[in-house]
């Protein structure tokens, strides 16, 4: 279920909700008038409010249950953890990208990670190819991780 398909139901759900408080509110009013037209004692309200209770209650459980679904952005590049990680891995150790300014003991550009550096093996796959840190241009290409090679 897309972000967009939780929030549209749950509009709706907040819309039937609403209109079953009023239908509520009306049937609760009757039965107190019916009570003291009779000079009862009790107020006997109807099966069809106990109904409306019900789905009041059953509306206010979904919409709980998807209050977080509706909060949580959904996933992608720009809020990816994961791709945050994969950007920072070419930083030099003083926080700048490799070829940034970086005025520190690497000189006037950052020399970037010094323990992963560009073309570097950094592992390997089930079928033995090899993980290697790509280009500073390439490190969002998941592809560009992978060398095609065997590595024998
Ligand atoms: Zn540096």
């Amino acid at each position: 279920m897309t972000q967009q398909t939780v929030t549209d139901l749950r509009r709706e759900l907040e819309k039937a909700r609403a209109a079953l408080i009023d239908a509520q509110s009306h049937l609760s009013a009757h039965a107190q008038a019916n009570a003291a037209l009779h000079c009862a004692t009790e107020v006997f309200y109807s099966p069809l409010h106990a109904k409306v209770t019900a789905a009041i209650a059953g509306i206010e459980h979904a919409l709980a249950r998807t209050e977080q679904a509706a909060a949580a952005p959904e996933h992608s590049d720009v809020n990816c953890p994961w791709a945050g990680l994969i950007g920072d891995l070419d930083r030099c150790e003083h926080g700048r990208h490799e070829g940034d300014d970086c005025g520190t003991t690497c000189g006037t550009r950052s020399k970037g990670n010094p323990h992963m550096k560009p073309g570097a093996v950094i592992g390997y796959t089930l079928r033995r190819g090899l993980i290697v840190m790509p280009h500073r241009e390439d490190k969002y290409t998941p592809a560009a991780w992978y060398q095609q090679e065997k590595n024998d």
